[in-house]
């Protein structure tokens, strides 16, 4: 899936561009408003900290949705939307 914005690796500095090997802190952000589909965002956000510069940063490490289905499987839910309703124009025709 193309996306324009550009992927930064969490894990590099971005100071001076160094790996860290391992998050300082992790912790879980559910957003408070599901999608259309019910499901629930939730991000997992990490706290570093370079050993080369020290600098200290936070970012998101994972991403992923929860609460529907299955995650990423659009189609079926899309299936349901499309219900047909018949109407047989002459039982209208009976009433009258
Ligand atoms: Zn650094």
């Amino acid at each position: 899936m193309p996306r324009r914005r550009k992927k930064r690796d969490p894990f590099v500095c971005p100071r001076c561009g160094t790996r860290v090997s391992e998050p300082v802190k992790t912790w879980t952000i559910v957003s408070p408003i599901p999608d259309k589909y019910g499901r629930i965002t939730v991000t997992i956000m990490a706290s570093f900290v370079c050993p080369n510069c020290g600098y200290k940063w936070r970012d998101a490490i994972k991403k992923f949705k929860t609460g529907g289905e299955e995650p990423g499987e659009r189609r079926e839910e899309e299936k349901e939307e499309g219900t047909i309703i018949e109407i047989d124009l002459s039982d209208l025709d009976e009433i009258e």
